[in-house]
């Protein structure tokens, strides 16, 4: 059954993603309540009523659930036990299952690799010695990650081509967790499909995004991606099985290394709009905040076809001084997250020009 307009949808998270649903969620006739523990964070400043919790807070939990219809999150670190709780009295998208796989790299990984996704080879590894020998597993060379709370390249160690000895400390220097090595992937150019499911099951994948990073942050998403057309039938593919396999509500985004053959391997699942598909806002119709507001409403999942060629590039700290001059080009939708101080890695919004497709 679909959400009747003037329903609330909670959102655990109040960042940009959260303020770019509640914005299309207002279009759709909704109210949003956001559970976020910063006062007047990106989020609250475009919704209905903001709770100041923590994430985890039994009290804020079980008010954000009495005042949404459905609850929902902008960020996959969302505690599973909280979601899986509030599950308990109110329809929460995506499942927590999702959560579950999408915070563990090692959990992800196998998710993958047991639906018949291919991934890097990888490794658990939890000390020194395991890194020795996963590292002459891997020919003396890997990304060495942390299974958790890892995110824009933090928490990672790369070795290349190194001797396969004296690593002794290496596992302390990040924080003694759980680790995972995958092995390097020599690869041709980063993508990543946005597709969503509704509750009925029906699919909807966007093309994949071109995505290139700097200082392990996303720079820039280009559309289109410049692959082959069944590189990027097998990208909307497994993005669709993955979906499927998690009982899924809502939109989610899969990143992939395309490897010169033009295959490619999954490197990463996040269960959330994502940035790389910010740019659905000024190409698409129907954006990827809509489509996933759609999808968790129960409403009909819109078309993800692309009108326009784009590129979407961040603007991280300082680079909102370019904004006077961005807002000079015709062609261009800008969009800042109302973040008053512009920290270095901060990111403060993001610009998409468009032009007529190619
Ligand atoms: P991640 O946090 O897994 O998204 O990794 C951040 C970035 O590091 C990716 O976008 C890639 O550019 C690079 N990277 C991650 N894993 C690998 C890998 N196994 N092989 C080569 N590059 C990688």
């Amino acid at each position: 059954m679909s959400l009747p307009a003037g329903s609330s949808i909670g959102i655990i998270g109040g960042g940009q993603l959260g303020r770019m649903l509640a914005m299309a969620a207002a279009r759709l006739g909704y109210r949003i309540v956001v559970l976020e523990p910063q006062p007047d964070c990106p989020a609250a400043q475009v919704a209905n009523r903001q709770i100041v919790a923590a994430y985890d807070d039994a009290a804020a939990l079980s008010e954000l659930a009495a005042a949404s219809a459905v609850v929902t999150y902008e960020f996959e670190n969302v505690p599973v036990a909280a979601a899986a709780a509030l599950a308990s009295t109110v329809p929460v998208y995506p499942p927590a299952r999702a959560l579950e796989v999408a915070q563990d790299r090692l959990a992800e990984k196998k998710f993958l690799n047991g639906i018949g996704i291919p991934t890097a080879d990888f490794s658990p590894v939890d000390n020194d010695e395991e890194l020795t020998a996963a590292l002459k597993q891997f020919n003396g060379s890997g990304i060495l990650k942390t299974r958790r709370m890892g995110y824009d390249g933090k928490g990672q160690r790369v070795f290349r081509n190194m001797e396969t000895g004296g690593f002794a400390g290496t596992c302390e220097a990040m924080g003694t967790v759980p680790l995972i090595l995958e092995s390097f992937v020599t690869f041709e150019r980063e993508i990543s499909v946005i597709a969503a499911r509704g509750i009925d099951g029906s699919l909807a994948a966007y093309d994949p995004a071109w995505n290139v990073h700097r200082n392990g942050i996303l720079h820039s998403s280009t559309l289109p991606a410049g692959v082959k057309s069944e590189t990027a039938a097998a990208a909307q593919a497994a993005a669709a099985e993955i979906l499927a396999a998690l009982d899924y509500v809502g939109v989610i985004g899969v990143e992939f290394f395309v490897l010169a053959d033009g295959s490619p391997l999954a490197n990463e699942i996040a269960p959330r709009v994502h940035n790389s598909g910010h740019w659905t806002e000024a190409a698409c119709t129907i954006s990827q905040f809509e489509q996933h507001i759609r999808a968790v409403a129960g409403l009909p999942l819109g078309s993800p076809a692309r009108q326009f060629d784009c590129v979407m590039e961040n603007l991280i700290g300082d680079d909102v001084r370019r904004v006077p001059d961005l807002l000079a080009e015709p062609d261009l939708m800008l969009h800042l997250y109302g973040k008053a101080e512009a920290r270095p890695g901060r990111k403060m919004g993001h610009f998409t020009r468009v032009s007529r497709r190619s």
